[in-house]
């Protein structure tokens, strides 16, 4: 069967990379996480404190940055690997999401970032998720899914996930966070956040996980079969 380039973006906490994993997981296709890299490249800066508005420091830093996912068949999830270590637990910490959109915006980064997702797509059979998928990174995908959900929904969903892990975290400061990253994803110069015009909109404010899941596995198979 003919394999696509299947790219969803949209805002943060949407829900894309829920989508994103269970289509790849009905495809057979390999799912990756772009905003997981642009995570783990933040930690790396935090932990050896380059100063992120000085490019040259940013440049170089990269040089010392391996990403690598590792598929882990008992939770069937990737986990991000930072040099070798997996960060995946750490990545999703308030301190790497107070400052990931700042790093997301730096050009430097975004080149290498880019490089690397791009090269995960050669052998198609992809879902990739982020923000600039469909417009930046396979502006050649057969398929372009922009999920949106009501800001309220959004926050409640990501405040739920981190209070799990973190019972101190409060709803504003989830609030806060969401309405910066996006800000800054939709105002940065560098391949901001913008709805391909040829993607279709999935809102999932009021779908649960199975029905979204069928909608786009429903338009997956029509690009296949075109
Ligand atoms: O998807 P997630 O919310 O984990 O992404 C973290 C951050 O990484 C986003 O807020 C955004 O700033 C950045 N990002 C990006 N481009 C992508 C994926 C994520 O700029 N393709």
């Amino acid at each position: 069967m003919k394999k696509i380039i299947i790219a969803i973006d949209g805002y943060s906490s949407c829900g894309k990379s829920t989508l994103a994993r269970a289509l790849a997981k009905k495809m057979h296709y390999v799912f990756i996480d772009s905003g997981a890299m642009y995570r783990a490249i933040t930690l790396y800066l935090i932990q050896h404190k380059i100063k992120i508005h000085h490019e040259i420091e940013v440049a170089n830093a990269l040089k010392n940055v391996h990403l690598a996912f590792e598929f882990y068949p008992e939770t069937e999830q990737n986990n991000m690997l930072l040099n070798g270590v997996n960060v995946e637990a750490e990545i999703r910490d308030m301190a790497v999401s107070a400052k990931v959109s700042e790093v997301a915006a730096i050009p430097s980064v975004r080149k290498f970032a880019v490089a690397q997702q791009q090269q995960m797509g050669k052998l198609r059979g992809i879902v990739m998720d982020g923000r600039d998928i469909g417009t930046t990174v396979f502006p050649q995908a057969e398929l372009k899914i922009f999920v949106t959900a009501d800001p309220a929904v959004r926050v409640e969903r990501r405040f739920k996930e981190l209070f799990e892990k973190n019972k101190n975290i409060t709803i504003e400061e989830v609030k806060a966070n969401l309405e910066m990253r996006d800000y800054i994803d939709t105002n940065r110069s560098e391949s901001p956040l913008r709805k391909a015009n040829e993607s279709k909109e999935l809102n999932n404010s009021h779908l649960s996980r199975e029905e979204q899941l069928n909608i786009a596995y429903k338009w997956a198979m029509e690009k296949i079969n075109a």
